[in-house]
C-alpha cells in the first residue's frame, strides 16, 4: 500500500503565492490521477474561496486541533475530481491561542491528521500555510514530511528565507519531527519581461542549486483573476499559460517524488522478507549467517536506515559502499 505524503506550502512571507501553488499544484496532480486533500490551515481562507467551497462557520480544522472532533468530518468534495478540501474560515486564527495551552503543541495537528494518513484514502496530503512562523505553520512543520516554499520572483526573495528553512532543523534537533525534508523551492510570479525577475531566479539557484523547481511560474492576469471565480486554473483557464505551467509542474513534482531504482529494489526486497520472516521466524534464530540480537545503525544519518542496510552492514563490516540516503523526493542542499 503506498502511503499518503504530507506538504506543507509555507513561506512567513505574505502574497508569496503559497495559496495559488498549493490549490494549483493539487488541481494538476489530481487530474493526473492522484488522490489529494488539500487541508487550508490559513485563517484568511484563501484556498477554500479559490476551490469555490463556501466559508461556514464551524468548517474548519479548529475542533479537531482542540480534540474536539474528526478531522476526517471536515473533508468536502471540490470542483476537481480526486481533490478534497479541509476548509478555513476566520475563526481559525483563535485556535493558535487555544493551541498554545495544550501541552503538545506542536503535535496537535499531527495526531489530528493521523486518522486520515493511515486510511492511506489520499496520495499526497498539501497544507496551505498562513503567511507566519506561528504555532498553526509549527503545527504544519511537524506533521508535514515535505516542505515546498514558494518564493515570488522579486527583489529582497532570499531575505527571510533561512527562517523558514531553518525551521526544518530546529524541528529535528528538538525531537518534534526528523522526517521533515525541504522538498523544493517554487519560484512564482516570474515575469518574463524583467531582468530582475532572471536575476532572482539566478540568484535563489546559487544559493538552494537543485532544491530549486526548474519550473517556473509566470505572472499573468488569468492566474489570478480564477480564485475569484472560485476554480484551479485548470478549470478556469485550461489551455492558457498559467495552466500549462502547473502541469508541466506536477510532472517535475511528480519526478522529484519518484524513489530511484534503487530504493524501489529495495522497498522489494524488505516486502520479500517481511513476508519470509513471517513464515519462517522460529527457524530464524538458528541460522549462522543472521544476527540473533538487533544490530547498530552502521553510521549516523538524517533519517531511517534501511533494513537491508543495517543487515548488510552487519553482514560485511569492511563494506565500503555509500550508504543510500533515505528518501528525499530528489532535492539537494537541503
Ligand atoms: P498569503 O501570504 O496572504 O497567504 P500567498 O502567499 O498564499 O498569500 P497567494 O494568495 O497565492 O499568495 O497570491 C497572492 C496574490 O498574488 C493573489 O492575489 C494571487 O491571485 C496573485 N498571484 C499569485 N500567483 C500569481 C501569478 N503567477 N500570476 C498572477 N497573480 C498571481
Ligand atoms: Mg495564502
Amino acid at each position: 500500500m503506498i502511503a499518503t505524503k504530507v506538504i506543507a506550502f509555507a513561506n512567513q512571507k505574505g502574497g508569496v503565492g503559497k495559496t495559488t501553488t498549493a490549490v494549483n499544484l493539487a488541481a494538476c496532480l489530481a487530474e493526473s490521477g492522484q488522490r489529494l486533500l488539500l487541508v487550508d490551515l490559513d485563517p484568511q481562507a484563501n484556498a477554500t474561496s479559490a476551490l469555490g467551497v463556501e466559508k461556514q462557520p464551524g468548517r474548519s480544522a479548529y475542533a479537531a486541533l482542540l480534540e474536539e472532533g474528526q478531522l476526517a468530518d471536515q473533508i468536502v468534495p471540490t470542483p476537481v475530481e480526486r481533490l478534497d478540501l479541509i476548509p478555513s474560515e476566520l475563526d481559525l486564527a483563535g485556535a493558535e491561542v487555544e493551541i498554545a495551552r495544550a501541552e503538545q503543541y506542536l503535535h496537535c495537528f499531527q495526531k489530528a491528521l493521523a486518522p486520515i494518513r493511515a486510511a492511506a484514502r489520499y496520495d499526497y496530503i498539501f497544507i496551505d500555510c498562513p503567511p507566519a512562523l506561528g504555532i498553526l505553520t509549527c503545527n504544519a512543520l511537524t506533521a508535514a514530511q515535505a516542505l515546498i516554499i514558494p518564493v515570488q520572483c522579486e527583489y529582497l526573495a532570499l531575505e527571510g528565507l533561512s527562517m523558514i528553512t531553518g525551521m526544518i532543523a530546529q524541528l529535528s534537533a528538538g525531537g518534534a519531527n526528523r522526517e521533515l525534508k525541504l522538498d523544493g523551492i517554487i519560484m512564482t510570479m516570474f515575469d518574463v519581461r524583467t531582468r530582475l525577475a532572471q536575476q532572482v531566479v539566478e540568484e535563489v539557484r546559487k544559493h538552494f542549486g537543485t532544491s530549486v523547481y526548474e519550473t517556473l511560474i509566470p505572472r499573468t492576469v488569468r492566474l489570478s483573476e480564477a480564485p475569484s471565480f472560485g476554480q484551479p486554473i485548470i478549470l478556469y483557464d485550461p489551455r492558457g499559460t498559467g495552466a500549462e505551467a502547473f502541469r508541466a509542474l506536477a510532472e517535475e513534482f511528480f519526478r522529484r517524488q519518484a524513489p530511484p531504482a534503487e530504493e524501489m529494489q529495495n522497498a522489494e526486497l524488505r516486502m520479500q522478507k517481511e513476508d519470509n520472516g513471517k513464515q519462517a521466524s522460529e527457524g530464524r534464530a538458528n541460522r549462522p549467517d543472521k544476527p540473533a540480537a538487533p544490530v547498530e545503525q552502521p553510521q549516523a544519518n538524517n533519517g531511517p536506515v534501511p533494513v537491508e542496510v543495517v543487515e548488510k552492514a552487519a553482514a560485511e563490516p569492511s563494506a565500503s559502499g555509500p550508504v543510500p540516503a533515505p528518501p528525499t523526493g530528489g532535492q539537494a542542499g537541503s
